[in-house]
């Protein structure tokens, strides 16, 4: 007979965090994850001297100090910056959307001048709310960007017309009257030094690990083997935890096509290249390498292309339009209902997190659930 305090499901960051906590304080954790390895989608692996992101590029990045500070204790952080490069057509510019893109777009040299240009561009919503994605995209940066920077990318990625998208996925996307091509505005910034991986292993240190381990088998065999616990962190998704009786919500799953590039050392000369038209079936291009100013010979380049989510397709991204959050809601409200039974994490709270906001609300609902 096994008895943990409790049972997590998923060894990803939400519940790898969760299980540090708890075992700090003297509970005992078992996790499981279905995936033959732990970290979740920000698992990398080292190969040929470089840490392949295997789940796509992952860049920590906070304004939290207090996440900041709790990362430090796991690894060490680089100083890498992202400065992504859009290609449209055989067009080449900047991201975030800065002076750099806009000179490369209008030929023009100073805030004021592009303040202008968008001025007489850009969509008037009357201080009114934007109804949609593309409502804020043209109220943000007018046609001119929208048309080649934004909807391409944005429809290929979520796979829906750009006024069918909430306004908040690209309230992410900073607009800048600078000269900066940081894609982030937050304060803390870096890659571990060693990769993700070894971060989730030292948060998993002291609590029982079972890989190639899905929950809706092993809580029907667990009796049989004399595994109990006391209560359960659900990270997978909500609407699968109950067997979808209320209707599948919906996710974008991704494709990755990772290539080793023996004899070319540095392929695209950055981290990541969006590929904004729609024409091209992948949104970015990833060279490992440059996360990591590694100087070795050889290098990795991943292709990423998005579609729709179906059973036994990794979920990535949760659709948060109306439709869905309202759908969420309801499973929100049958998960209040059970009994020890916490739900944590992007699945199992449908939420479109960023790794620092996994953390924050993984502290929280320790702090929530002592
Ligand atoms: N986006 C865009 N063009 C780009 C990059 C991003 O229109 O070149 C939009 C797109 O709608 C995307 C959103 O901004 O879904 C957020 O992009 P980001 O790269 O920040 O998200 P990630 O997929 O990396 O989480």
């Amino acid at each position: 007979m096994k008895h943990y305090d409790y049972l997590i499901v998923g060894a990803g960051l939400f519940g790898a965090v969760f299980a540090h906590e708890k075992t700090k304080i003297g509970k005992s954790c078992l996790v499981i994850d279905k995936r033959p390895h732990i970290a979740g989608n920000i698992y990398t692996e080292k190969e040929n001297d470089i840490n392949v992101h295997k789940y796509g590029a992952h860049i920590f990045h906070t304004s939290d100090k207090e996440v900041w500070d709790y990362v430090q204790q796991f690894t060490e952080f680089n100083n890498f910056v992202n400065s992504p490069v859009a290609v449209y057509k055989d067009e080449l510019y900047n991201l975030p959307f800065n002076m750099n893109t806009f000179s490369k777009m209008w030929g023009l040299k100073t805030p004021e001048e592009v303040r202008k240009k968008i001025e007489s561009q850009k969509l008037d919503l009357n201080g009114q709310e934007a109804e949609n994605l593309e409502q804020q995209a043209l109220s943000l940066v007018g046609p001119d960007i929208y048309t080649k920077l934004i909807k391409g990318y944005t429809e290929k990625q979520w796979g829906r017309d750009c006024k069918d998208l909430p306004a908040s996925i690209i309230k992410r996307l900073p607009v800048r009257y600078t000269y900066d091509n940081n894609y982030f505005n937050d304060r803390f910034q870096g890659i571990p030094v060693d990769g993700y991986t070894v971060i989730v292993e030292k948060l998993l240190e002291g609590s029982e690990v079972r890989l190639n381990t899905s929950y809706q088998e092993f809580k029907n065999s667990a009796a049989d083997e004399g595994i109990f616990w006391e209560k359960l962190l659900y990270t997978g998704m909500i609407d699968e935890y109950f067997d979808y009786t209320l209707g599948h919500l919906e996710y974008r799953t991704l494709k990755f096509e990772t290539e080793y590039l023996e004899n070319e050392d540095n392929y695209q000369g950055v981290a990541v290249v969006n590929y904004t038209e729609r024409e091209i079936p992948y949104t970015r291009i990833i060279e490992h390498k440059h996360f990591e100013f590694n100087k070795c010979k050889g290098t990795y380049i991943t292709r990423e292309y998005p579609s729709e989510w179906t059973p036994g397709a990794e979920p990535y991204y949760p659709v948060n339009n109306e439709r869905n959050n309202e759908l969420f809601a309801k499973y929100n409200e049958l998960a209040q209902k059970e009994k020890d039974v916490i739900f944590g994490g992007r699945l199992g709270g449908y939420k479109y997190y960023d790794m620092d906001k996994v953390i924050r609300a993984a502290l929280d609902c320790v702090r929530d659930n002592l």
